[in-house]
């Protein structure tokens, strides 16, 4: 499935309650699960689960807005790759 089915399927499943709920509720979730994946992280348990709720929450955020981050991703990140090597060099 590529991501603009993914933002499909969210959408035509959750983005008219979402409308309802507002960017703010869903910005609350993200923080919260972002608090879960960091918890995940650490304990090394439920990865995959927390990086999932937070990719969905992203994505639920993105069609409220009408975006797929698709473009800005490859070209923010993948276009090129060691611009971002660059500025985070001395965490690597
Ligand atoms: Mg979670």
């Amino acid at each position: 499935m590529e991501l603009k089915d993914l933002l499909k399927e969210i959408e035509r499943n959750f983005t008219e309650n979402d409308k309802r709920m507002g960017p703010l509720f869903l910005l609350s979730v993200l923080s919260e699960e972002v608090g879960e994946l960091n918890r995940a992280i650490r304990y090394y348990e439920n990865i995959e689960e927390e990086i999932s709720d937070v990719i969905f929450i992203t994505l639920s955020i993105a069609n409220l807005y009408g975006i797929n981050p698709e473009n800005k991703i490859k070209e923010k990140y993948l276009k090129d790759p060691n611009k971002i090597k660059n500025k985070w060099k001395d965490i690597y």
